[in-house]
């Protein structure tokens, strides 16, 4: 099964065919792919090499020798879902703090703010462990889903995939921000709950909301929480859960190791600590960790 998956992975050159504004710092990039057959699931991902960047060369040959070794491509899961046209990844720009990050991101700022359309790039895809499981519906008829930051694009592509392929699956998606000018695909998942309000409900939750007259029923303040997950999922029995966001990154578990402490726990460990506590077994779930 393994090496099938394995055989199916290729590298596609891509034209982007249109670069479309999500928030400031993230863009979608709409990848033309020519006559390629297109194997994807829903929430898969593709990998892109840095060297391949004329404008990156100096960058990338000056980071690797200070880093002592080959940058590695970066993974972008699919914004798109199978079921649609074209392909798509959604890219957010990474940032420099200075004392907290050693390095400046290498290839994020350059696909979301600084790629205009008709670039060309290759690809290698499609792969990834975070998918529904193909008998899915025999086991739940709930899947949750519980995302921060850019570590909603897989999930999105699910709930797509999901909502337009009518299958009986019902989705509640919680889903944590600073803001809500940073919330990706915001309009998009309101507009799925509308047309889907049987099947799909958001809650979004924001942490540095400077606007209090935004929050509502649906776009609440706060970090994601034990009491929040339970108030607004009901019948908890059985659902899967899909988690992803940014986690505790191996840099930061090497720095830890070094200075002989614990790494402190990001979106992702607290939001599997809750799940835990709330009695979600292993199984049921999927993580994704974008640190
Ligand atoms: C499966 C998967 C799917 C993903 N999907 C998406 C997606 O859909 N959208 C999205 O925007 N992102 C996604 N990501 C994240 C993406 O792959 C990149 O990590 C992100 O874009 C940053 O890449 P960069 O080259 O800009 O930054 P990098 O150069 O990788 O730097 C990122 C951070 O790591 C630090 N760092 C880098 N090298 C070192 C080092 N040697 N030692 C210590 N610290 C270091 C830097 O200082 C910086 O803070 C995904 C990641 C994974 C694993």
């Amino acid at each position: 099964m393994e090496q099938q998956t394995r055989r199916k992975i290729k590298e596609l050159e891509v034209m982007v065919a249109d670069v479309i504004y999500e928030t400031p710092d993230t863009r979608t990039l709409v990848l033309f792919t020519g006559n390629d057959s297109l194997e994807y699931k829903a929430g898969h991902f593709l990998t892109i090499a840095p060297q391949q960047f004329p404008a990156l060369e100096r960058w990338t040959s000056y980071l690797e020798e200070v880093k002592g070794k080959k940058e590695p491509p970066r993974a972008y899961s699919l914004s798109s879902a199978p079921c649609e046209k074209y392909l798509s990844i959604t890219v957010k720009e990474e940032r420099y703090t200075p004392k907290v990050t050693p390095f400046p991101p290498l290839l994020s700022p350059i696909l979301s703010l600084r790629t205009s359309i008709g670039t060309r790039m290759v690809i290698t895809g499609f792969t990834g462990p975070y998918t529904l499981p193909e008998d899915v519906e025999t086991k739940t008829e709930h899947i949750l889903h519980v995302c921060a930051g850019s570590g909603i694009v897989p999930s999105y592509s699910i709930i797509k995939q999901s909502l337009f392929t009518e299958n009986k699956l019902k989705h509640t998606l919680i889903y944590s921000n600073k803001t809500w000018v940073d919330t990706i695909f915001s309009q998009q998942l309101l507009d799925l709950q509308k047309r889907f309000p049987d099947n799909f409900k958001v809650i979004f939750t924001l942490t540095r909301e400077p606007d209090k007259s935004i929050f509502s029923k649906n776009i609440l303040e706060g970090r994601v929480s034990k009491e929040l997950i339970l108030k607004h999922v009901c019948d908890l029995s059985n659902q899967f859960v899909f988690v992803c966001g940014p986690g505790i990154s191996n840099f930061e578990k090497a720095q830890a190791k070094a200075n002989g402490t614990e790494p402190v726990p990001r979106f992702l460990e607290a939001a599997l600590q809750n799940l835990k506590e709330i009695g979600f077994s292993n199984d049921k779930i999927k993580k994704e960790s974008y640190g």
